[in-house]
């Protein structure tokens, strides 16, 4: 898309400071250019005697007598140069003079004439008065200038323009059909282009339509991509800004900067201005002493918000992943009273996505849903890069379209990491790395509600993984049983477990799946009510909920300690129920990690081969998403 820009249309200011660095390269080449000639041209000091000696000689070419200075000439060596002594009373000078012999051509010493050839007093007058008298007033003009806008403009120490440079992107390509999946927020802003194509059916039955939607949800998910399409289809210029040009080095810039956006908007609405990462300005205003310039900038925002005129068509989009963090003022009807909820998208929205990005690149029988379930949990960023990872794969192995499988390694790389093809492992660690993927591995395959394993690898890979078993759901989850979760807890522990039962070892290599089985039970204890002692009761609030979801307790530091026994028992059990599992199946064990051994990876199918061989094993259920266990 090729943004056809319209600048803003501001009277051209130059800035005082280019005027500043012009004057200062003035004078650089002044002293370079100017300075050296007169240093050549120096007229030396002398003494009164070697005057007298230099006449004497018959040398001396011209002379002046000038308030008190003698200035001469003399002729030595076939160069001449000009002296400078000091005159004084002396009788005889004049005869001398007239009697001395000199190499002028009539012999005779020039007499009374302004002698050396110092710079013209035109020049020096340029030079020393008139250029830089020039360059302070140039100066002098500019800094006056900016001081008037400061008057005008209210910026306390603004240097030329407010800096914005907000361009109206007018003619974007960018439509609905670009995003994927979203259907509900697509359907809240097709309302919004609709006014702006044709305002006259809102206005004339007074409805106002909402001046602003905050367009809200997880990284990658498409906000910023939606607020570009709704400009799209609505044919508007389309202002966009990300809330942390606000907020500049000069206090007041960025209210000058939101002042600067609605008049240009104002001018040209219909339109959309659009406000990324809005959360840059929009955070909530405390008690404590907060960041005046961001304050400033936000009551700037809520003044302007207020103060246009809604039927104009001026329509503000702002996007965010913290709602919880905007100040209740942008919230409340007549600012940003529609929110649209932008979500990680399920598994239709994946394949939806998929289609769309791999329209872009040259492909050949995708099996679109073994990708897409593949992914489960991956924003809409993911699943664009996760395209193109396998088309630059596609490209290393020097092939003309993308099949299946770049897709399937790349979800992986994207994912894991890429494979670290050169890292060597010796033979016992590769052993040990064997049996713990097998251990999870088995455990899944042996519970209920449990994902099926799609593939094992013992290929490390540059996330720091040596190995790692990825389980994939047949479909989508949206609920979780607590059974599901304790289950997953003890897949999780199954890595070290078998390291214990088999090699009577442990190692490093389980620290993820403690981290993670150690947070699932953490949230079953405290978020989710599935533990005796605490029932339904709320422990532990989410504070972001779409940037990784970090809790706060909201309990008292004895019941803080207390869970964590809790924790413990559950972790506990679970571990407990692994190793109970991998101790009976030991043959399964042996022969599934021998095989992974020789084969670095291998399927799912490969792996339930070997488990059927031995077992007749459960139905397998499922668990909620795609999942990696290393
Ligand atoms: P956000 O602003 O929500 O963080 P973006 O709009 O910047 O996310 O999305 C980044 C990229 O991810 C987009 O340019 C697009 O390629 C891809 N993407 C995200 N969501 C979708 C979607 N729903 N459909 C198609 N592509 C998407
Ligand atoms: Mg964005
Ligand atoms: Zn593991």
């Amino acid at each position: 898309m090729t943004p056809n820009k319209t600048k803003q249309p501001s009277t051209p200011k130059m800035n005082p400071f280019m005027g500043f660095f012009w004057g200062i390269l003035i004078v650089l080449l002044l002293n370079g250019l100017i300075f050296p000639n007169i240093a050549q041209r120096q007229i030396k000091d002398t003494d009164y005697g070697t005057f007298i000696e230099k006449v004497d000689s018959g040398v001396v070419k011209e002379v002046a007598i000038k308030s008190g200075q003698i200035l001469f000439t003399a002729e030595e060596n076939n160069k001449t140069q000009a002296y400078r002594t000091g005159a004084t009373n002396d009788p005889q000078l004049v005869d001398r003079l007239l009697n001395a012999e000199s190499p002028n051509e009539n012999h005779k010493i020039a007499f009374n004439q302004i002698v050396p050839q110092e710079n013209s007093p035109l020049l020096n007058f340029i030079l020393w008065w008139v250029l830089p008298g020039l360059l302070f007033y140039l100066l002098w003009r500019q800094a006056g200038k900016s001081l008037g806008r400061l008057g005008a403009g209210g910026n306390f120490m603004s240097f030329g323009n407010s800096g914005a440079k907000i361009y109206a992107e007018s003619d974007i390509k960018t439509t609905f059909a670009d995003v994927a999946g979203q259907d509900e927020a697509k359907e809240t802003l097709k309302e919004i282009v609709d006014f702006l194509h044709n305002p006259a059916k809102y206005t004339e039955i007074g409805a106002s339509l909402p001046k602003g939607a905050l367009l809200v949800g997880p990284p990658g998910t498409g906000k910023t991509l939606i607020a570009r399409a709704v400009a799209g289809e609505a044919k508007v210029p389309f202002f966009a800004i990300s809330g942390s040009e606000f907020v500049q080095m000069f206090v007041g810039m960025g209210a000058a900067k939101v002042r600067d956006l609605f008049k240009q908007a104002n001018e040209k609405a219909p339109c959309i201005i659009f406000i990324d990462e809005i959360d840059a300005i929009g955070k909530r205003r405390d008690a404590a002493m907060g960041n005046d310039e961001r304050e400033q900038t936000l009551n700037q925002l809520l003044t302007e918000m207020d103060g246009f005129d809604g039927r104009k068509g001026v329509v503000i989009l702002a996007s965010t992943n913290r709602p919880e963090s905007l100040d209740k003022a942008l919230l409340r009807p007549g600012r940003f009273d529609r929110r649209v909820q932008m979500e990680l998208p399920d598994l239709e929205g994946r394949k939806a996505i998929l289609a769309v990005h791999l329209k872009k690149v040259k492909h050949e029988n995708i099996d679109m849903d073994i990708v897409a379930r593949a992914t489960a949990g991956s924003s809409g960023a993911e699943l664009a890069n996760i395209v193109n990872e396998a088309a630059l794969r596609a490209v290393r192995l020097g092939r003309k379209t993308v099949t299946t499988a770049d897709l399937e390694e790349s979800v992986e790389t994207v994912l894991a990491g890429a494979q670290k093809k050169n890292a060597v492992l010796s033979a016992a660690e590769k052993k040990l790395v064997a049996y713990h993927e097998i251990g999870h591995a088995l455990v899944a395959a042996l519970q209920t509600h449990s994902a099926p394993v799609h593939k094992i690898t013992i290929i490390p890979r540059t996330s720091g993984a040596l190995g790692y078993t990825m389980q994939v759901d047949s479909g989508e989850h949206f609920l979780l049983s607590k059974e599901e979760l304790f289950n997953r807890i003890v897949t999780l522990t199954g890595g070290r477990s078998a390291e214990e039962v088999v090699c009577d070892t442990v190692t490093t290599g389980a620290s993820n799946d403690i981290e993670q089985a150690t947070k699932l039970a953490r949230a079953m204890v405290t978020r989710y009510g599935m533990n005796e002692k605490y029932d339904m009761m709320g422990l532990e609030t989410v504070n972001n909920a779409y940037l990784g979801g970090d809790s706060s307790l909201t309990c008292s530091s004895e019941t803080a300690s207390d869970i964590d026994k809790e924790v413990l028992k559950v972790i506990k059990t679970a571990h407990e129920k692994a190793k109970r599992i991998i101790a009976d199946h030991m043959d399964i064990v042996h022969q599934a990690a021998t095989f992974l051994i020789e084969k670095e990876t291998i399927t799912g199918n490969e792996f339930m081969d070997i488990v059927r061989h031995y077992e007749t094993c459960p139905p397998a259920g499922s668990a909620d998403r795609r999942r990696g266990t290393s």
